[in-house]
């Protein structure tokens, strides 16, 4: 690929003396939806705390945009547009929806590339009606859909969504794929990690599956619908 947003090469990493990834290499074009599906356990989380700075590699590089990231910390890869909106949707319980945006909207990263406020409700119409109430009362898709709102109104430019769409109900399901789509329309890039192959399958320009820290497998999503052994073997779909 010619310049890739962000690549990953050789990368090594984990959490003390237990390694996680293991020679992990990925590449995601600019406007990409790439997903990276496994299995429980299987390192996807990991991936995204090395690509964010949270953990640093112990060999191998991150690069955002040509530049090496590997040793760079999460606050500095935030301000260099890069977000993460992490499993358990890490939002202000007790501030308002409006709080919660405005809050992120003085963080984030130096894009110049934030979208308004204004822009941001008219995308999550369920957050447009509830600005003034506590982001604790909201469902778990609103929840979700408020996550994604601050990387957006924070001016991220690649967004690491760790499994987006679990634990919510099949419709709400559809309501954040939904948004994932309007995310990469407004030409944003997505790296997706998901235990739910269907949803990375029907998301993403590309796929990488990943098993024990290791890419076992990359392919567009017409190539991993049909490889029937990789979809048995390393994710359990029969
Ligand atoms: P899940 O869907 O369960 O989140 P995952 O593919 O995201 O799975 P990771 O969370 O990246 O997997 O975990 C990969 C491995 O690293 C697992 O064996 C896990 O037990 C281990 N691990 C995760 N976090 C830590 C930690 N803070 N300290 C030590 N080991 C950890």
């Amino acid at each position: 690929m010619t310049n890739p947003v962000l690549s990953l090469e050789n990368v090594n990493a984990g959490y003390g003396e237990t390694q996680v990834l293991r020679n992990l290499s990925l590449e995601i074009g600019a406007g990409e939806v790439v997903s990276l599906v496994g299995r429980n356990g299987a390192g996807k989380t990991t991936t995204l705390r090395t690509i964010l700075g949270i953990i640093t590699p112990t060999s191998g590089t991150v690069a955002y945009r040509d530049e090496d990231i590997s040793a760079i910390e999460a606050t500095e890869t935030v301000r260099r547009g890069i977000a993460l909106v992490p499993e358990e949707r890490r939002i202000f319980p007790e501030l308002t929806v409006r709080e919660n945006l405005e809050l992120a909207a003085l963080g984030g990263a130096d894009s110049g590339n934030a979208l308004s406020l204004e822009e941001v409700l008219g995308m999550f119409e369920n957050l447009a009606e509830r600005t003034e109430n506590s982001g604790s009362s909201l469902s778990g898709g609103e929840q979700q859909m408020l996550a994604i709102a601050r990387a957006l109104v924070g001016g991220a430019e690649l967004i690491l969504l760790d499994e987006p769409t679990e634990g919510l109900a099949p419709f709400i399901v559809q309501d954040v794929m939904d948004i994932v789509r309007q995310l990469n329309d407004r030409g944003i890039t997505v790296l997706l990690v998901e235990q739910n192959v269907h949803v990375g399958l029907e998301l993403a320009d590309r796929n990488y599956v990943i098993n024990q820290g290791e890419i076992v497998y990359e392919g567009t999503s017409a190539e991993l619908e049909a490889d029937e052994d990789i979809l048995e073997q390393y994710l359990g779909v029969t």
